[in-house]
C-alpha cells in the first residue's frame, strides 16, 4: 500500500502529538554520547511513500527531541528539514528532486541571514542515490538510509558544527550503512501515542520480484525479538494506543526469536500480543501470499482482536505475468488462500496492490487480472502503472507505451472503485464499531475507522476520542462512511476488551 502524507499534518490530523521540549543536554545515540548546548529548534519532516516510513519520520523526531527539536508544520519555520523518501516509484524520486530545488531556496535565505537551516534526505531514495543526491544538490546537509537514523542525532550535531562555506554549500555527510547494530536497538521510548499506532517488526524482503527496490534499499529480511516488540507494544498502549498496526515490507514473513530462543511467526506474535490488557485491535501490513500460513489464516477466526481485513497483493491475474515479475506463486495458490481466510473468517475484507503493464503484459494478461478482481471482489485495493526501477531485472526488459499503461489503469481503477462503493453502501443501515481516531479541523467531526478499515465520520462529542463505540451507518460514497453515534454510547464508559496480561508470563 502507498499513501504519500505529509508527516505533520499526518500528526495534526490524528490529534495526538505534543512534542516536549526537553531540557535534557546528553543524549545515547548509537555511536555514541553527545555533550549538547540545548536550544530550541524547530524540525519539520515530510514523509514520502508507506507506513513504515511514516512509523521511521515518528521515531526520527523522538531521537531529535532531547537535542531541543519540536516539530513544526512548515518548511520555511524550520531549523532543520528532513524529506523522508520513498523509491518505489519513478515519480516519487524525481518529487524529491524538484522539493529539494525548492528548499535551497530556504537554505540560501538562512545564510544570508545568519540562520543555519540544515537539508536532510533520509529513507529509500538516500539509501539509493546515495552521493549522487550530494552531487546533483550539494547544498543537502546530510543523506542517511533507512537503517542507519538512530545515528541521526550524531549526524545532526557534526552538521550544525560544520563550517558552511558559502550559501550553496551543505555538510555533505553521507550514511547509509546496513550497520550491524540496528536501529531497534536504539529508538526512544513512546510517552505519547495516537488511538492506532504503528509499530515496525520486520523490515526487508529476500523476494526479489522482478519490478521492487525493496530488496536493495531496505536490505535483505529482518525480524524484530519478540520482546523487543512486545515492550514497544505495551508502552504504545500504556501512552494511548488501542490499535496496532503491525508492519513489515513482507509482514507475515516475521520470524523473530523469543526470550527462549525459539523463532516465532506473526501468528504466534498477534496471540501474544492479544493477551495485552487494553488492547482493542491488532492489525498487519503488507503480507506475501506465500506467507500466508494455515496458522496466521486460524488465527483470524480465534484472535478476536484482528480486525476482519487483509491487504494481500496479488499485483496481476495473469499466471504468466505472476511467473515474470517472479512472485512464486500462481493464481489458483492465491485463490485458494482466500477461500481459506473467508471459511476462517467469512466477514473478512480484502485488498490488494495492482500492477499494471509490467513488461510482457499482454491484452489477455490484463484480462485474466480483471476477471480474477471480479471473482474476489475487493473492499478496496491499490494500483498502479508499472516503473522501471534501475537495477531491478524488469527494468532491462521492453517497455509497454505509458498510453497502454494508462488505459489499463484506467479500467482497473474504475472497477476497483465499483466495487469499493459497493461494499460500502452494504454498510448502510447496519451498526459498526469505529474506534475513534481524530476531529477532523475542517468541520469538527469525528472520525475513525471500521472493522473493515473503512473511513467513517460522525459528530460526537471530544470525549469519545481513542473509544471503541457503534456508529449506526447512514450514507456511503466510494472512499467514506457517514453515520451517526448510537444513543447508548452517550451513556457508556471505557471499554476494555482483553484480558488481563502479566508481563511475567512464560514463552515458549
Ligand atoms: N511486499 C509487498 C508484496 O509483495 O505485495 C509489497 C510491498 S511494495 C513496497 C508495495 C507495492 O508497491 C507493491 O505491492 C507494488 O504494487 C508496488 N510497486 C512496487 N514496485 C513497483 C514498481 N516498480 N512499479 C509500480 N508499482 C510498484
Ligand atoms: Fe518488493 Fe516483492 Fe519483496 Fe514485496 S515481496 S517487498 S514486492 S520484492
Amino acid at each position: 500500500m502507498i499513501l504519500c502524507v505529509c508527516f505533520n499534518s499526518f500528526l495534526r490530523k490524528l490529534n495526538c502529538f505534543e512534542l516536549h521540549l526537553s531540557l535534557v543536554c546528553n543524549i545515547m545515540a548509537g555511536s555514541g554520547v553527545i555533550e549538547n548546548p540545548k536550544e530550541n529548534k524547530t524540525l519539520f519532516i515530510k514523509t514520502y511513500g508507506c507506513q513504515m516510513n511514516v512509523y521511521d519520520s515518528d521515531k526520527m523526531a523522538k531521537l531529535l527531541e532531547p537535542l531541543g527539536f519540536i516539530l513544526c508544520n512548515s518548511a520555511s519555520n524550520a531549523d532543520l528539514i528532513i524529506l523522508n523518501t520513498c523509491h518505489i516509484r519513478e515519480k516519487a524520486t524525481e518529487k524529491v528532486f524538484s522539493e529539494l530545488g525548492r528548499l535551497r531556496k530556504l537554505k540560501m535565505e538562512g545564510f544570508k541571514s545568519g540562520r543555519k537551516v540544515l537539508l536532510a534526505v533520509a529513507g529509500c531514495v538516500a539509501q539509493a542515490e546515495g552521493s549522487e543526491i550530494i552531487t546533483r544538490a550539494p547544498y543537502v546537509d546530510l543523506v542517511f538510509g533507512p537503517q542507519t537514523y538512530h545515528r541521526l542525532p550524531n549526524m545532526v550535531m557534526e552538521a550544525t558544527n560544520s563550517r558552511q562555506e558559502s550559501e550553496i554549500n551543505g555538510a555533505g555527510i553521507i550514511d547509509t550503512d546496513f550497520p550491524v547494530e540496528t536501529k531497534f536497538d536504539h529508538l526512544p521510548t513512546d510517552t505519547k501515542s495516537s488511538t492506532s499506532a504503528f509499530l515496525s517488526i520486520q523490515e526487508g524482503c529476500d523476494k526479489f520480484c522482478s519490478f521492487c527496490v525493496v530488496p536493495y534499499t531496505r536490505g535483505t529480511e529482518a525480524s524484530r525479538p519478540v520482546e523487543q516488540i512486545l515492550h514497544e507494544g505495551i508502552n504504545l498502549i500504556k501512552a494511548g494506543a488501542k490499535e496496532l498496526v503491525l508492519l513489515g515490507q513482507n509482514v507475515n514473513a516475521y520470524h523473530g526469536l523469543s526470550k527462549s530462543g525459539k523463532e516465532w511467526s506473526l501468528s504466534r506474535l498477534i496471540r501474544e500480543l492479544g493477551e495485552i490488557d487494553g488492547l482493542a485491535r491488532i492489525r498487519y501490513t503488507t503480507s506475501h501470499p506465500k506467507d500466508m500460513d494455515h496458522e496466521l489464516i486460524k488465527a483470524h477466526a480465534e484472535v478476536p482482536q484482528l480486525m476482519p481485513y487483509l491487504h494481500l497483493p496479488i499485483q496481476t491475474g495473469s499466471d504468466r505475468m505472476l511467473k515474470a515479475m517472479n512472485r512464486k506463486h500462481n493464481v489458483a495458490f492465491y485463490v485458494k488462500i482466500i477461500e481459506k481466510l473467508r471459511a476462517a473468517r467469512p466477514d473478512i475484507a480484502l485488498s490488494s496492490d495492482f500492477i499494471v503493464g509490467h513488461p510482457g503484459e499482454t491484452d489477455n494478461d490484463f484480462a485474466d487480472t480483471i476477471r480474477l478482481i471480479m471473482e474476489i471482489g475487493y473492499s478496496q485495493a491499490y494500483s498502479f502503472k508499472y516503473s522501471p526501477r534501475p537495477g531491478t531485472p524488469a527494468s532491462n526488459l521492453e517497455q509497454l507505451s505509458d498510453a497502454t499503461k494508462s488505459d489499463r489503469l484506467q479500467t482497473l481503477q474504475q472497477l476497483l472503485n465499483e466495487q469499493q462503493f459497493s461494499f460500502n453502501r452494504q454498510c448502510i443501515n447496519t451498526s459498526q464499531k469505529v474506534l475513534v481516531e481524530r476531529r477532523r479541523d475542517r468541520d469538527g467531526r469525528l472520525t475513525g475507522r471500521t472493522p473493515f478499515m473503512q473511513n467513517i465520520s460522525f459528530d460526537g462529542p471530544i470525549r469519545l476520542l481513542g473509544e471503541l463505540i457503534d456508529i449506526n451507518v447512514e450514507q456511503a460514497t466510494e472512499k467514506s462512511l457517514f453515520g451517526r453515534v448510537a444513543i447508548k454510547e452517550q451513556y457508556r464508559g471505557h471499554m476494555i476488551m482483553n484480558k488481563n496480561y502479566s508481563e511475567g508470563r512464560k514463552h515458549a
